[in-house]
């Protein structure tokens, strides 16, 4: 039953799979209306804003990023997915989990209490989409991946390699890919990085595809490569948004021109294989440098994309 009247889906409805009518400018924001819920029974896809920005080397504001994309979502959730052609909340069952509760006072509890409210989401089977923060938080949502699916293949959107040095303990946003390798949360010999535009000698094994090399290759090189190097593996997909070119992705820490446009990003996206990917999170949006909503929009639509990725492939 449609509700009467439409509207504020995200805490009137009961059925997960709906679709209401909305008006796309007003009434309370969830990711793409999801209903909001912590109930995982039944649940394939959880939606999570884990809103924390203290890692970062420049710029702070992340931990407005999950409100961010949450309003540039609204849009998405209008019409079907371009360009799949069919509704995506229809074939799954998608919630917004809320936002995991962090106390910025107690610093160093973060990067755990993190892991925790992502393992919650793991260990119940479900898929956990994870919404930025800065970079830093795809750490603790790694240590949950690996522990249920064991060590994985990282694809990483990225202008930075996020591999500097790490000797274990930093709150740092460039360097948790480090420790991670080093943990065996990740197997560099079947990770990928796309789009880098930093010189950093030391790569750990990664394949690096910078972003000259993708421009000057194109989409499909890059789709080759990827499946080269993940092959079948469970792969762990995290996308920083500042992989994108500054001019369509302002709003952001740590900008570095010369990037990877949306619709390249996109057509690669949307030819990954939705039944590889085990887990994945979209970081490093800060809307306070972002003009008329660009970067948020572009998390949202990636964001959008993957759970239409796994729709399409499951
Ligand atoms: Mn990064
Ligand atoms: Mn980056």
């Amino acid at each position: 039953m449609p509700l009467d009247p439409p509207g504020d889906q995200s805490f009137r409805t009961t059925d997960p799979k709906v679709r209401e009518r909305e008006m796309t400018y007003a009434g309370a924001l969830s990711f793409c209306r999801r209903r909001y819920g912590r109930d995982l029974a039944g649940i394939d896809v959880a939606v999570t804003g884990l809103p924390f920005d203290g890692a970062v080397t420049n710029r702070p504001g992340a931990r407005l990023g999950p409100r961010a994309i949450r309003a540039a979502s609204t849009q998405l959730a209008e019409l079907l997915a371009f360009p799949f052609g069919f509704d995506p909340f229809e074939r799954l069952a998608v919630v917004d989990y809320g936002d995991a509760f962090l106390d910025p006072g107690e610093p160093l509890t973060i990067a755990e209490a993190l892991r925790r409210h992502v393992a919650g989401i793991v260990d119940a089977g479900t898929f956990c989409l994870g919404l930025g923060g800065d970079h830093f938080v795809t750490y603790p949502c790694l240590q949950a991946h690996a522990a249920r699916f064991g060590p994985l293949a990282l694809v990483q959107f990225d202008a930075h390699s996020d591999t500097w040095t790490d000797v274990g303990q930093r709150l740092d946003h460039g360097t948790m890919f480090t420790r991670a390798v080093a943990e065996g949360l990740i197997l560099p010999e079947r990770s990928v990085q796309i789009g880098i535009r930093t010189v950093n000698p030391d790569d750990l094994g990664i394949t690096v595809l910078d972003a000259p090399w993708v421009h000057r290759h194109g989409v499909d090189a890059v789709l080759a490569r990827v499946r080269e190097v993940t092959g079948a593996h469970p792969v762990y997909l995290t996308f920083d948004v500042d992989c994108l070119d500054p001019a369509f992705a302002p709003g952001t820490g740590t900008p570095v021109v010369g990037g990877l446009s949306t619709a390249q990003t996109l057509a690669i996206l949307r030819e990954l294989n939705g039944r590889q990917i085990v887990g994945a999170d979209v970081v490093e949006v800060a809307p306070a440098y972002d003009v008329a909503e660009i970067t948020a929009l572009a998390a949202a639509t990636v964001a959008h994309d993957l759970i239409a990725l796994l729709a399409r492939d499951r």
